[in-house]
């Protein structure tokens, strides 16, 4: 690769329609920002999945390269904090989506919006986690906050299979949870009981409307990847004080519940959002993944694909038929 040359995935809109193809670009096609990265991997996420379709107009311009997420060596900075060789992560600020993003060699960013490699995790690993993975970190820490301890009973995690999921359910199980994890998929069974899930919950149990606002109290507390019905259901069996960490909507964003969890249980209803976070909470969320993600359990889950291979992908994520994460190597 000549200096000034790089590959990126990028996604046109003609007639309404987006098409994503890899193209050769040159430095001057960078966007503005301080900091210009060589990206040595990114990952492939829902909100990526919509992204490549063209759905929920999350991308306002064309051309456009996709990418929620990246890690790579710092090449030229012009912010304080990094210099060149400095290995950087980058996850959220609506890079990928409002920015160009991470399916590319090369990334111009804030500096701001960077954060450095955990020491305790490779560049690989960090994208091995990812915005789905650190999510899953922020609602761990979320539900701490409000009081959950190992000692208060078993956690459930919805959509159990996925990124979030899966990652959720590994860090829980390390750090001495009790995991219930909710899958749709019966062939995942025997790989979320690996990742430390002590029970299956059918995801069938959880789509159909609670029948009653409150049922039997079961969960301390829940990290939902899934929201509509599902969450619905999980807020209605939560234990008195326990939480409820929303995170995703892969079955869907609506809601329709009752306040009495909220009144006559105390159950509270915790959002998480990992794109404008503040950066104390980033640098924090990191250090816990270092500390309390297995790096064994996180290979396990953990898979491997290229750019080409983007299109294709972002179907399977959007049907629900990736397992785990997928780390996206752009060379
Ligand atoms: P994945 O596709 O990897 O995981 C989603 C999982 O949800 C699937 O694997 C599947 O799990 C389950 N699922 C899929 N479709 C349905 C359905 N129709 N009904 C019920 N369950 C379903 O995505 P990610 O882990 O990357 O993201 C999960 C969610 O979290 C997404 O909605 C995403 O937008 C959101 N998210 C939010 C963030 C935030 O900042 N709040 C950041 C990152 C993600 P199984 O097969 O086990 O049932």
């Amino acid at each position: 690769m000549s200096d000034d040359q790089f590959s990126a995935l990028v996604l046109e809109e003609r007639d309404g329609k987006v098409t994503a193809g890899i193209q050769r670009l040159s430095d001057d096609r960078l966007p503005p920002g301080d900091v210009t990265v060589r990206v040595k991997a990114s990952t492939l996420n829902y909100k990526d999945g919509m992204i490549l379709k063209g759905i929920g107009r999350l991308v306002r311009s064309y051309p456009h390269v996709p990418g929620v997420d990246f890690a790579g060596v710092v090449e030229t900075s012009a912010h304080a904090e990094f210099k060149p060789g400095d290995e950087v992560v980058l996850t959220g600020w609506r890079v990928g989506e409002v920015h160009w993003g991470g399916y590319a060699q090369k990334a111009r960013v804030k500096g701001d919006w960077l954060v450095k490699r955990p020491s305790a995790l490779s560049l690989r690993q960090t994208m091995a986690i990812g915005t789905a993975g650190f999510t899953a970190m922020l609602a761990i820490l979320s539900l701490e906050e409000h009081g959950l301890s190992p000692d208060k009973g078993e956690v459930l995690v919805t959509g159990a299979a996925g990124g979030v999921g899966s990652v959720a359910v590994a860090v829980l199980a390390h750090l001495g949870y009790q995991v219930a994890a909710s899958t749709g998929r019966a062939s995942e069974h025997d790989y979320l009981r690996s990742l430390g899930a002590t029970t299956i919950i059918e995801r069938a149990e959880l789509a159909t409307p609670p029948s009653r606002p409150l049922a039997a109290e079961r969960w301390a507390g829940a990290i939902d990847a899934v929201g509509g019905t599902t969450l619905a259901s999980v807020l209605s069996a939560v234990k008195y004080r326990g939480s409820v960490a929303a995170c995703g909507l892969a079955g869907g964003n609506e809601l329709v519940t009752t306040v009495l969890p909220f009144l006559l249980r105390g159950v509270n209803l915790l959002g998480i959002d990992s794109v404008m976070c503040p950066k104390a909470t980033r640098i924090a969320a990191w250090e816990r993944l270092s500390r309390d993600l297995p790096l064994g359990k996180l290979d396990a889950l953990t898979s491997s694909a290229g750019l080409k291979d983007l299109p294709d992908l972002a179907d399977k994520i959007l049907h629900g038929q990736v397992r785990g994460r997928l780390v996206i190597d752009v060379d």
